[in-house]
């Protein structure tokens, strides 16, 4: 078992809601690991059931490449705290788009996209949603793989037929800027395609350098949402039944504009991608599996390797 004192805290590099991280030294093998440290006297109780949360989950997810690993589990009485032992990585997606130093190609792009959609399809394969999919939270490694991690507000799903009696989900998750129609119009009951929304936003993100849907207030992302990719048709809001769908519905219908938005910066084919990933219609955005036999992916420019990408200092 792992214990405390076999590891060397660094620095302090990250702060969340429920936890801090640290980089840390494991003394024994030199190896850098990230620890994420939640007390259990925390005086927000809750802390402790989320990272039990976040514990099973990750267990569930184990051995993917493109999902962050978790080594092993410390529990320190003398800190009276619970960490989380990961491979540490140098990188994240956040940090990298926003460098005005690092600019990416076409197939850097798609090899990110490409492992961004595996671990996903993992996720939802194995019954997992994310529900906080966004560049911070997409860590790169030296060798250019990308791992997604932060799994504190991942929640596991029922496919299909259980989920009109499984229990109302909260639509208080994922950050504003990555959070799909469905959610600020309040739904309950959602599916794995909300990640598929915060992914088709890193995309455009990674060739727009900057996120593409920077919303104030959840009014305001709404209202950027239906100006980018169109307000949804006046059947929907009849029929729709959402919480919040009478105080969101715009006076006059938008048309998309993501084509236009987008036409100079992505080729074609990336286009009807991030077209489907940002579909109102969550069905519409299909599964992590269809996005990655996507025409985008087969077609030349190709992926590049992750070895082949460059090593960010
Ligand atoms: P929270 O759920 O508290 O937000 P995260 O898991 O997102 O915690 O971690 C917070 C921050 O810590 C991340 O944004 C990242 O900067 C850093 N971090 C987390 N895991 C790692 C890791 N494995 N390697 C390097 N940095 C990490």
């Amino acid at each position: 078992p792992l214990r405390a004192e076999g590891f060397e805290k660094l620095e302090k590099v990250g702060q969340g809601t429920y936890s801090s991280v640290f980089r840390a030294r494991e003394l024994a093998t030199g190896r850098l690991v990230a620890l994420k440290k939640v007390r259990f006297d925390s005086v927000e109780p809750e802390s402790v059931r989320f990272m039990a949360r976040e514990i099973l989950i990750l267990r569930r997810l184990r051995g993917h490449p493109n999902v962050v690993a978790l080594d092993g589990i410390i529990t320190s009485r003398s800190s009276s705290a619970i960490y989380l032992v990961f491979e540490y990585l140098d990188h994240d997606l956040a940090g990298l788009t926003s460098d005005p130093d690092v600019s990416f190609s076409e197939p850097q792009i798609k090899c990110y996209m490409r492992q961004l959609l595996e671990g996903l399809a993992h996720c939802h394969g194995r019954g997992v949603m994310h529900r906080d999919i966004k560049c911070a939270n997409l860590l790169v490694s030296s060798g250019g793989e990308l791992k997604v991690a932060d799994f504190g507000l991942a929640n596991l799903f029922t496919p299909s037929a259980a989920s009109a009696a499984a229990a109302p989900l909260t639509s208080r998750v994922v950050t504003l800027w990555y959070r799909p129609p469905e959610l600020l119009l309040g739904a309950t009951a959602y599916e794995p395609s909300v990640d598929l929304w915060s992914a088709g936003c890193v995309f455009a993100e990674m060739h727009a350098r900057r996120p593409v849907l920077p919303g104030r207030t959840e009014v305001e992302q709404i209202h950027k949402i239906f100006k980018l990719c169109g307000s949804p048709p006046d059947d929907f809001w009849r029929r729709s039944g959402l919480a919040h769908a009478a105080v969101f519905r715009p006076q006059q219908p938008y048309p998309s504009r993501l084509r236009e938005a987008f036409a100079g910066s992505m080729p074609e084919h990336a286009l009807r991608l991030l077209a489907t990933l940002l579909s109102l219609d969550p069905a519409a955005r299909g599964t992590a599996a269809a996005a990655l036999d996507a025409e985008y992916f087969a077609t030349p420019p190709h992926a590049c390797e992750p070895a082949s990408l460059p090593r960010y200092a």
